[in-house]
């Protein structure tokens, strides 16, 4: 089987690691740009408890901006800290288990990553959070959010038909519909975003808490698959 991974959050504990010390950034920043604000620290507990149930940063920094009724031109300042500027000596994990799901889930399929974001941010979250990117047959990393025709272009370049394909990420609209789409199966992992994922349900075949359940999901496919 060849199996499609998201990196943010499905392998690699952005919302723990990342988001918190970036929401803070993106704030102070703001704030040097002329966001008025009583009380730093105030704001800042506003702003995360908005992040806590956000689709994402880029959402909860415009809802921030409006609750506050400030200039609107300091939104494209917070996204820009928030997704341009990680930091050399921050500090990434990788969710717990991922590893080792992916070590062995490479030595009997294929393995692939599609991830939203700055190309080079995301490389240097999969190797700061210690992934070898070599267990991928293929990485794509979109700017855009639209990640079926990454999996399109993978699914056909490795010589998948779609029903031998599953992709697993956090959220159900930009990880796992455009998978349905194309006839992939679906895994959802509840972590970050993806415990309070907008979405269809209808999008998602399994859903994990952990990436150690996949390892039996992906059997129960494959025998699946032969009958
Ligand atoms: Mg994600």
């Amino acid at each position: 089987m060849l199996i499609i991974f998201d990196l943010d959050d499905t392998l690699i504990d952005t919302s723990g690691c990342i988001t918190p010390v970036k929401l803070e950034d993106a704030l102070r920043r703001m704030v040097e740009k002329g966001l008025e604000l009583p009380d730093f620290e105030d704001g800042l507990e506003l702003l995360k408890r908005l992040d806590s149930t956000a689709e994402s940063s880029s959402r909860s920094l415009a809802e921030f901006l409006e609750i506050l009724n400030a200039d609107s031109s300091l939104l494209e300042v917070g996204i820009k800290e928030v997704y341009e500027n990680i930091p050399e000596d921050l500090p990434v994990f990788s969710l717990e288990g991922a590893k080792e799901v992916l070590n062995e889930l490479a030595l009997e399929h294929q393995l692939a990553l599609v991830t939203i974001g700055k190309p080079v941010q995301q490389m240097a979250k999969l190797k700061k959070a210690g992934i070898d990117s070599g267990l991928f047959s293929k990485i794509a990393v979109s700017e855009e959010r639209n990640k079926k025709i990454y999996y399109k272009k993978i699914i056909e370049d490795l010589g998948y038909s779609s029903s031998e394909v599953a992709v697993c990420g956090d959220r159900i609209p930009i990880d796992l519909a455009p998978a349905r789409e194309l006839g992939c199966k679906t895994i959802q992992i509840r972590w970050g975003r993806g415990l309070n994922s907008t979405g269809f349900k209808s999008d998602v075949d399994y859903v994990i808490s952990h990436l150690k359940e996949l390892k039996e999901i992906i059997s129960s496919l494959m025998t699946f698959s032969i009958f």
